[in-house]
């Protein structure tokens, strides 16, 4: 590589709310900071394609850490993004009669532990109680991701002075020399290729995360992936509604949003495809050359996407509503979720940022909800 090369504070890697998050962030303190994208948009992937939960813990009974720091990030995430949040509907979580790894009384103790609400709802028209063991009033909220996408899209065209955006582009190789990182970066548009200079890294890539660890030379994080459908679906009955069926097998709608959409996930049906190697391998990629382990590509566009699982998961989430209820499909997104391997038994999704390398640093941001995209705030040394 020569030595005629762009300098920058940061070069953040992955153009999804983590890395335009922390870009926005360094930017305040007067930086140079370099984002590079590897698909054509940003925000297309877990950013936008995930159920909009702004979680407050309830999910999580079997991870009291993950449950504590979803509760930690809800009110900034909130008052920051207030104009995309629906506060307005009725959030309900009920426990599944059969199987479920949580009983009535372990959800309350739990709620009771980590003091958030939950009113026990001993009759409702719009459910069906043979199906549950108990349902729950509580205060859950949804955010709207294609329009706080839009706004953070918005805030980068603000700081364009201050935040390059690379877009279509790909990191060739890195090396760490002279106490920064040299890196050579190529657009996928035309192969040219372009040599810059960065003190710090920030990997934000999140299914991409060990693929840019290993160009960088640092080390993995033990991941697994899966492909995975959210479903949107309308119901003339079930306005400003939300039901999350606990603990294991079940399912959750809930409004995607703002939007008349409602979002609906399943544990059985919406996860198609699962990797349990570090990068997110699928026999999938073999029909879509674009889509590589170490280059996943986005799902939702991709002819070779698994078949819709929406009838099962309209099926299943039907269990646990009155007959006279209806849901109509409207469509589907995909994408992959990744996940840390640690997690596999307590179903947590803590946010955790690593530093793999001091000199000169080399952060990897593994996000595991979006509310927590503050956690940069507290480890990334400016
Ligand atoms: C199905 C599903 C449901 C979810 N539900 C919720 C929920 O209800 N509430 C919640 O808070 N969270 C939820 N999550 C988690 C949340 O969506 C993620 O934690 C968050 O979106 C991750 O954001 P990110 O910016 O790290 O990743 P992404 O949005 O995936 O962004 C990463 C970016 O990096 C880019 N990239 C990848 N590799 C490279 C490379 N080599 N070079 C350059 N760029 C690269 C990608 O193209 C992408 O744009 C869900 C996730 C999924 C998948």
């Amino acid at each position: 590589m020569s030595d005629k090369r762009e300098k920058y504070d940061f070069l953040i890697i992955g153009g999804g709310i983590f890395g335009i998050y922390a870009a926005l962030y360094l930017s305040k303190f007067g930086l140079r900071i370099c984002i590079v994208e590897k698909e054509k948009e940003l925000l297309k992937k877990a950013s936008i394609v995930n159920q909009a939960r702004l979680h407050s813990g309830y999910h999580y009974p079997r991870s009291v850490a993950t449950a504590l720091m979803s509760d930690d990030n809800k009110a900034r995430f909130t008052a920051d993004h207030q104009q995309f949040i629906n506060s307005e509907f009725e959030k309900y979580y009920g426990i599944e009669r059969y199987g479920s790894f949580t009983d009535s009384q372990q959800f309350e103790r739990f709620c009771a532990f980590i003091n958030i609400r939950c009113e026990p709802v001993l009759r409702h028209p719009l459910f069906n109680y043979h199906r549950l063991e108990a349902l729950y009033h509580t205060i859950e909220y949804s955010f709207d991701p294609i329009l706080i996408a839009e706004y953070y899209r918005q805030q980068l065209k603000q700081h364009d002075g201050d935040i390059e955006v690379q877009m279509y582009t790909e990191v060739k190789q890195a090396e760490a020399r002279g106490g920064a990182w040299a890196v050579e970066l190529c657009s996928l548009e035309n192969g040219r290729r372009r040599e810059v200079e960065a003190a710090q890294v920030i990997n934000a890539t999140y299914a991409g995360s060990n693929a840019v660890n290993r160009l960088f030379g640092m080390r993995d994080i033990d991941l697994m992936h899966e492909i995975s459908e959210m479903v949107f679906v309308t119901s003339p009955q079930v306005k400003n509604i939300g039901l999350t069926v606990m603990d294991g097998n079940f399912g959750s709608l809930m409004p995607y949003g703002l939007s008349d959409m409602l979002s609906l996930s399943s544990v059985a049906y919406t996860h198609h495809k699962v990797s349990y190697d570090n990068l997110p391998t699928f026999d999938c990629q073999a029909l879509n050359p674009e889509c590589r382990p170490d280059f996943p590509s986005v799902c939702s566009s991709c002819p070779a996407r698994p078949r819709s699982n929406y009838r099962k998961m309209i099926g299943q989430i039907k269990h646990y509503f009155a007959d006279h209820v209806e849901f109509h499909y409207f469509t589907s997104m995909f994408t992959i979720k990744s996940k840390l391997k640690a997690n596999y038994i307590d179903d947590g999704r803590p946010t955790e940022i690593s530093i793999l390398n001091e000199n000169p640093r080399f952060y990897c941001i593994f996000a595991g909800k979006i509310n927590s995209i503050y956690e940069v705030e507290k480890v990334v040394k400016v």
